[in-house]
């Protein structure tokens, strides 16, 4: 089969390589579409501690079963299935006091080689996390699961209500998606970002302010009360920006901080302002079997439209062309079509 690797930040090959077989409890899936993602994009321009090189690629995927090993229930050849990459241990301390989206295995025992025509699916995996597509989806929309379960678990707990003010920073996909997923809990999002062709696909999603970096001192006046906003969503890993999210939220509001940043990053934060201000600071990691559960049905009942995030299709022989274009930030997310 072939599948793409990642050689060393810049370079991508496709290989021909023996189509692995299932062992007991897991599946071979012919990959039908495959997105690129944020963490795809930093390894591919920087490299990324979580992504060895050289090695395969890609994690967000949908596909066919082709092949069931022994012991597989609930899954046939034939089936069009939709998964993540991940899936808690339920043997490790934090699996025990049900903080599965830190499992001390999981981001051990995930599985990458999504830009390939085939990927196997583990048993772990499979038990957990990976559902029957539904026929009115596609297979490039299915394959939001993964983001999407990201999103999902970084709004758990939050009980955003209807028209509480949300200010999104970053218009990549992540960002767009926590816009999807703010707008179905009713609240008022206004999104900056600093490229206008994003901030208008924000405005055609649902956004009801979008704003340059530049002018949103003078959008807060969309806030509550003009006070500043409930809750700021920082999705752009950059440092500065994790550090100016605290001036947008309004005292008693929270600041969630999604984006990672690079390795060894610091930042630094006014103490009056967090502790007179009673403002939370949150951070955000990967997601539960729970979240995936609530991922797959806002995509399967079309509460969450992901349509318009997808910016083109490419076969695998010419994987390297979405993601130069990513890297001058053109398009969103892009299918893989192998
Ligand atoms: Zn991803
Ligand atoms: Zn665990």
């Amino acid at each position: 089969m072939k599948a793409v690797y990642l050689m060393q930040p810049g370079t991508v090959e496709v290989k021909d390589i023996p189509t692995p077989s299932p062992a007991f409890g897991e599946v071979l899936v012919r990959v039908r579409a495959a997105l690129t993602c944020g963490t795809d994009l930093k390894a591919f321009v920087r490299g990324h501690p979580m992504i060895p090189m050289p090695g395969l690629f890609g994690h967000e995927f949908s596909g066919v079963v082709e092949e069931a090993g022994t012991g597989v229930r609930g899954f046939k050849p034939g089936d069009e299935v939709m998964s993540v990459h991940t899936a808690p241990c339920h043997k490790c301390p934090y699996c025990a006091i049900k903080l599965y989206n830190l499992c001390e295995n999981i981001m051990y025992t995930k599985i990458l080689g999504a830009f390939a025509e085939h990927i196997i699916i583990p048993q772990n995996i499979l038990k957990q996390n990976v559902f029957h597509k539904p026929p009115h989806l596609s297979f490039e929309e299915a394959a939001f699961l993964e983001p999407l379960a990201c999103v999902v678990h970084g709004m758990r707990g939050l009980s955003i209500k209807k028209e509480d003010s949300v200010l999104i920073i970053g218009t990549g996909p992540i960002g767009l998606l926590h816009l999807l997923l703010a707008k179905v809990k009713g609240a008022r999002v206004t999104i900056t970002g600093l490229e206008p062709d994003r901030l208008e696909t924000a405005r055609h999603l649902g956004a009801d302010n979008i704003s340059l970096p530049s002018l949103l001192v003078e959008n807060i006046e969309t806030a509550t009360a003009g006070l500043g906003f409930d809750y700021v969503f920082e999705c752009t890993g950059q440092i500065e920006v994790w550090e100016n999210a605290v001036n947008y939220v309004r005292r008693g509001g929270t600041v969630i901080l999604f984006g990672g940043c690079k390795p060894g990053a610091v930042v630094t934060y006014d103490t009056y302002r967090i502790h007179y201000d009673e403002i939370t600071l949150k951070g955000i990691f990967h997601f539960t079997p729970a979240d995936v559960k609530e991922a797959y049905k806002l995509l399967s009942s079309g509460v969450i439209n992901v349509k318009t995030l997808i910016s083109g299709s490419y076969p695998l022989e010419k994987i390297h062309e979405p993601f130069d274009k990513l890297s001058r930030g053109e398009g969103i997310k892009y299918a893989i079509t192998p």
